[in-house]
């Protein structure tokens, strides 16, 4: 048995750079298919000794700011619906935007099953910012650096129970 986690979040937060860390070269498939299934990234991830399915949320990069509600909100629900559990990520440089609160609103409504990773957050970085994502009700922030690999112990033990 295995399982499935979604990466999502605003752009620029990170999500890739994670995906990338977690995949490293077994890029399992991108699938050549119409409308966001395009955008969704699938590969097989390794953490220490656990294996499962990751799915990164891209293509939000380039859109309008008119279209980018519609479209991040159908993409996140397809992701969501895929997997058993969401990594939500959020900029421990920048802290919570606007943005931040529209996806912890798609989260909460679908009911999702969330790990709220405070990314960015490389030695005491990001500290105040964790403090500040209580405020999304989505459960205690973890910390951690997708680009140095930091807080990838905390991140094994929330996804254990799932493997
Ligand atoms: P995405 O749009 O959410 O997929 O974000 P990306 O993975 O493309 O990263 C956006 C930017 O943030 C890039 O310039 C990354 O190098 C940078 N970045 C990603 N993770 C970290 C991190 O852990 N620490 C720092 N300082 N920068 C990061
Ligand atoms: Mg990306």
């Amino acid at each position: 048995m295995s399982f499935t986690l979604a990466i999502v979040g605003r752009p620029n937060v990170g999500k890739s750079t994670l995906f990338n860390r977690l995949v490293g070269k077994r890029l399992a498939l991108v699938d050549d298919q119409p409308g966001v299934t395009r955008d969704l990234r699938e590969g097989d991830a390794k953490l220490m000794d656990m294996r499962f399915t990751v799915i990164d949320t891209a293509g939000l990069e380039e859109v309008t700011d008119d279209s980018l509600q519609g479209r991040m909100r159908r993409l996140t629900e397809r992701a969501v619906d895929m997997a058993d559990i969401c990594l939500f990520l959020v900029d421990g440089r920048v802290g919570i935007t606007p943005s931040d609160e529209t996806f912890a609103d798609i989260l909460r409504k679908k009911n999702a099953r969330v790990i709220l990773g405070v990314n960015k957050a490389e030695g005491k970085a990001g500290e105040a910012e964790a403090l500040e994502a209580w405020s999304l009700g989505l459960g205690e922030p973890l910390r951690l650096s997708a680009e140095h690999g930091e807080g990838m112990d905390d991140l094994y033990y929330m996804l254990r129970p799932l493997a």
